[in-house]
């Protein structure tokens, strides 16, 4: 194992992308067991006309698309956000080893708020969960970008 290096800046740049495309700035990036940045993505729900196109999910399909796997083990997510309830559930599908995010999402977050997916006994693979990382940036991109539309 490479030493901790977080990628959350990286997810940062996502989040900030995603709001010049008009979608809400959330980020997300996969990081393989040797640290390599697999796959990086913002939301697109607006531009697929896709609601389940979150951050997570893209960056999730890209990873498994790239391994050739519908499984990351060992691999790592980073999101500016806490996952809501669909994305933590496919965290725990693709079986993301630790997820790393960053504001907590008390209106719509499914890890430390909500249905708490990975506390419940049908998450049947918990990853290691981290939160507030970059949290008070990821956190500004939001309320700029809510304050904007209003
Ligand atoms: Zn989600």
């Amino acid at each position: 194992m490479s030493p901790f290096r977080s990628h959350m800046d990286t997810a940062l740049d996502e989040a900030r992308a995603a709001a010049l495309r008009g979608e809400v700035p959330v980020g997300a990036v996969v990081v393989s067991p040797e640290g390599r940045v697999v796959a990086r993505a913002g939301n697109r729900t607006r531009e697929l006309c896709d609601p389940t196109a979150h951050a997570e999910i893209l960056a999730l399909r890209a990873a498994c698309a790239a391994a050739g796997s519908e499984r990351l083990p060992g691999h790592d997510l980073y999101v500016t956000l806490e996952p809501c309830p669909m994305c933590a559930s496919a965290i725990s599908q693709a079986r993301i080893a630790r997820l790393y995010y960053g504001a907590a999402d008390p209106k719509s977050g499914g890890v430390a708020h909500g249905p708490r997916v990975f506390d419940h006994p049908q998450s049947h693979h918990v990853p290691e969960v981290y939160d507030g990382i970059s949290a008070a940036e990821a956190e500004r991109l939001l309320k700029v970008f809510f304050a904007d539309r209003r």
